[in-house]
């Protein structure tokens, strides 16, 4: 599939599909390290996009539909995770405001703008055991791919490829971000349910351009 606004609203469609099979899972992270909720969040969050997905107008782009889905997940999320996620889809719609279909170079830059909004948001750094060690990897391996000639599939595949590293790879860290945080050592061990939200949301996003 072209990433257009069609492959826009089918990886959102896939995701909410995503986040309620993982729902329980997310949870169980979120209770080792958190407060239990993220699961719920995000289901909750990507059902209310769901729901409202077809309002948007025939003729918006993938930029247009990136920017309902920011404010819809920043009003219905909750939490740390709503205002994160919320401003990863706000900066990445801006990026490629006006554009009809993503290229390779156009994909790569969503996703740097998705992820420095995170950055810019929660001030986390890598290795901080957050979302960003999902996010932060995947554009790496992504603008590698771009690099290297990969066409806009392959470049979501590897990005998908890394985040799920990189959420495998927070479980040995300390918590520096977040409600993990107050935990000290005792976070150690655990996989940062964010991290894992997030290669989960990648993942569905090169599952559907390659359908
Ligand atoms: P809450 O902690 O408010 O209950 P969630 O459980 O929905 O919110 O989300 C928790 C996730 O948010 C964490 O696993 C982590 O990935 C992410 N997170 C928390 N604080 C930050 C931050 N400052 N920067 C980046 N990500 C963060
Ligand atoms: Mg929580
Ligand atoms: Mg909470």
């Amino acid at each position: 599939m072209n990433l257009n606004a069609t492959w826009a609203k089918a990886w959102i469609r896939s995701s909410a599909q995503v986040m309620s099979e993982h729902r329980v899972e997310l949870i169980d992270l979120d209770r080792e390290i958190g407060d239990g909720d993220h699961g719920e969040n995000m289901d909750r969050g990507f059902q209310a996009v769901l729901h409202k997905l077809d309002d948007l107008p025939p003729e918006a782009g993938p930029g247009d539909v990136f920017k309902f889905v920011a404010t819809t997940l920043i009003s219905t999320v909750g939490g740390a995770a709503g205002p994160l996620y919320g401003t990863a889809f706000l900066k990445g719609a801006v990026a490629i405001s006006g554009t009809i279909e993503l290229d390779g170079p156009a994909l790569v830059a969503f996703l740097r703008a998705a992820r420095d909004g995170i950055v810019l948001r929660g001030k986390a750094e890598s290795g901080d055991k957050t979302m960003v060690d999902a996010w932060t990897p995947a554009v790496d391996a992504a603008e590698a791919a771009l690099a290297g000639g990969a066409d806009d599939r392959a470049i979501l595949s590897a990005a998908a490829d890394a985040a799920e590293a990189g959420a495998l790879a927070t479980e040995p860290l300390i918590a520096r971000k977040g409600r993990a945080s107050y935990l000290g050592e005792r976070a150690i061990g655990h996989r940062d349910p964010g991290a894992q939200s997030s290669a989960l949301l990648l993942r569905a996003a090169a599952a559907t351009a390659t359908t």
